[in-house]
């Protein structure tokens, strides 16, 4: 009978049956052998507390007074059983000390006796108590001690079973890094929600990608792990999920007029707090993408609306939050709409390269130019590279506009150059996707070698986030060799990138180009003036020279002449015009040198080389770039 007893119950654990159903069958099977007793079976937690687990024929009111009771030396026969770890028999609860306090409970039940076995684990620890109750005044049989005792490894197996699988499900659903929980889970909570009073913010940590590169994994786990205590400062543990990488989301419930928004800008500002990452001071900043359910929108659109808001957001609002609207939806289908209308023109061979000087402030000769995509329309109308900037932010249109560019860059230099026109440098924007294509820089390489075009005569315009964001420094590491190689490289757009000047000044570059947004603040206030001459100051002392880009007044021409910045760009001088255009004003303005420039190679004929140019007028100050 015990072994049939046995069998069910090991089936059942075996089976991964529920614990509850699996005791209960035990205490069942356990009464049908033993009639007239009332089996019981406690767990005991990790505070010493005990809570019921089965008694199939307990009253349900008599098992509900003896949740949480403390263990202790007389503690009714259960908890004193617990306590001593042994077992306890009490023959007559009436009278028993031990079952004092308790006894009241049990006797208008008619439970008058009870003996208590603790359920030992397999490492030793108590897990809990098998007892028997009977209705009458007595010590247990030899029979029913022998049947209980066969019962507790049983209830050992089941126990731990359960308590294994309970926590392979916790750390299934629970990120390691930061003990939150994770996307399964997030995956399971967003399942269960209905469209109501809620919101949901997704979060991401800014530069993360940076960090790791730059300082190492260890510094991107405090950044996270800072990240993640900021959040949690600010919202309850249960509503902040780690969805893995850079990404946090957060549920809200309610969530009633702007409390989301709010929470995004506490988020913020708790998060945005000097950091010690492995050492290294880090600013994080994170970026919150907000949807709302609305009462009407279900979990996938909610988090649909979310994810939406958080692209857009990073996008147009780093370090911000975005609140998905429906205007949101054309936006981003405008921009599609872009990169598909970029595309088409780029097959169909509408795009141009249009060139803007470069001047020295003080004499206005040109020392070089810069070129500029423009996209022709099918109505013949030209769109400047603001236009469908969006669009290179896919890397297929970045990398094929790229290369577009180059073959009309090559071809216009290799032509003025042989027609004897002055030119120095030509500046050719590159973006992040051009360092992930295979035959990059050697595509460039070879246009410049078809053209007979030396390499110096380019330089590279790179962003700081596109130098320093590379993972494993892929692209730091092609800059070098691409410097190696003889191309020039200038750091674009300066200021408006990674935030740790004194990083960026390691970085080696040729050329330095002050982002439009600081030659605007000349003038304006002492902040702006002061960071230009911070720059112009590291600048000099780096031995780089500095291009002020955006130049649009006489008097901004001034004031970056009397602080030291001898290069600028801008429409003060001109815009952007076709090659042919270009090459008249470069005829007429172009910064000459003082002997013979280069030699170019035509048509690839080895030893065949054209004379390009004798300098006449001033000579070329190599400080220049
Ligand atoms: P950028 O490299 O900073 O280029 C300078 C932009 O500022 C150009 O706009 C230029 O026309 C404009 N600009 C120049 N001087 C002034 C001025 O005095 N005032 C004002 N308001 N604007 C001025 P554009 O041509 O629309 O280019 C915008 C951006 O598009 C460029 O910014 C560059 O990041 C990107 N881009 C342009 N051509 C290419 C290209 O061939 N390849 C790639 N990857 N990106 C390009
Ligand atoms: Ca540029
Ligand atoms: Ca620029």
């Amino acid at each position: 009978m015990l072994q049939s007893l046995q069998n069910i119950i090991l089936r059942m654990v075996a089976q991964g049956d529920e614990l509850q159903a699996t005791l209960e069958r035990l205490c069942v099977e356990v009464e049908y052998l033993l009639p007239g007793a009332v089996a019981s079976i406690l767990t005991l937690d990790d505070q010493g507390r005990l809570h019921p687990c089965v008694g199939p024929s307990l009253p349900m009111s008599y098992s509900i007074a003896l949740d949480n009771l403390e263990i202790g030396p007389a503690v009714g026969s259960c908890g004193s059983a617990a306590f001593l770890g042994e077992a306890v028999i009490v023959d007559d609860i009436e009278h028993d000390p031990r079952w004092a306090e308790f006894k009241t409970l049990a006797l208008p039940h008619s439970l008058r006796a009870c003996y208590s076995n603790p359920i030992f684990g397999s490492k030793g620890k108590i897990l809990g108590t098998f007892a028997l109750y009977f209705r009458d005044a007595r010590a247990p049989s030899i029979l029913e001690q022998t049947i209980v005792e066969s019962c507790l490894p049983l209830c050992m197996i089941a126990m731990e079973r359960h308590e294994r699988l309970r926590e392979y499900r916790r750390l299934a659903f629970t990120d390691v890094l930061t003990g939150l929980p994770n996307r399964a889970k997030f995956n399971v909570a967003m399942d269960e929600m209905l469209p109501g009073d809620w919101a949901l913010l997704l979060v991401d940590v800014d530069n993360l990608k940076v960090v790791n590169d730059t300082f190492g994994h260890a510094a991107g786990d405090d950044l996270i792990a800072s990240a993640a205590r900021g959040l949690l400062s600010v919202v309850s543990p249960r509503a902040v999920y780690r969805l893995g990488g850079d990404e946090f989301a957060i549920v809200l419930e309610p969530a009633s007029g702007t409390e989301a928004e709010n929470i995004a800008a506490e988020f913020a500002r708790k998060v945005h707090q000097p950091t010690l990452c492995a050492g290294h001071t880090v600013f994080p900043s994170i970026t919150v993408g907000i949807a709302h359910s609305e009462q009407r929108y279900s979990a996938e659109e909610v988090r649909h609306f979310a994810d939406l808001a958080l692209y857009h957001a990073k996008d147009k609002a780093r370090g911000g939050f975005v609140t998905y609207d429906a205007a949101l939806t054309s936006t981003i289908a405008q921009r599609y709409e872009v990169v598909q209308s970029v595309a088409t023109a780029l097959r169909d061979d509408r795009f141009e390269a249009w060139y803007q000087p470069i001047v020295r402030i003080d004499t206005g000769e040109i020392v070089g130019v810069e070129a500029l995509a423009r996209m022709r329309l099918v109505t013949g109308e030209v769109l400047p590279a603001a236009a469908f900037h969006e669009a290179t932010k896919d890397a297929h249109v970045a990398a094929s506009l790229t290369r577009t560019m180059i073959k009309h860059i090559s071809m216009d230099l290799g032509s003025w150059l042989r027609s004897g026109i002055p030119i120095q440098h030509v500046g050719i924007n590159l973006s992040a996707a051009d360092f992930q294509c295979e035959d990059f820089p050697e595509s460039l390489q070879a246009a410049f070698a078809r053209e007979g075009v030396p390499l110096h005569h380019a330089i590279l315009e790179v962003t700081e986030s596109v130098y320093l964001g590379g993972r494993d420094q892929i692209v730091a590491k092609k800059i070098a060799s691409m410097r190696a190689a003889g191309f020039k490289i200038a750091l674009d757009d300066f200021g408006t990138g990674f935030a740790s000047l004194t990083h960026l000044i390691t970085i080696p570059v040729d050329l330095i180009k002050i982002d439009k947004s600081f030659t605007d603040r000349l003038g304006d206030d002492d902040v702006g003036v002061a960071i230009v001459e911070g720059i112009l100051h590291i600048a000099k002392r780096m031995g780089v020279p500095v291009v002020a880009e955006g130049v649009e007044t006489p008097a901004q021409a001034e004031m970056l002449l009397t602080r030291g910045c001898t290069l600028g760009q801008g429409y003060l001088y001109a815009k952007a015009m076709p090659a042919s255009e270009m090459g008249v004003l470069l005829r007429a303005r172009g910064q000459k040198t003082d002997k013979v420039a280069a030699r170019v190679n035509v048509g690839g004929a080895p030893g065949r080389s054209l004379l390009i140019q004798k300098g006449k007028a001033r000579r070329v100050d190599a400080s220049n770039f």
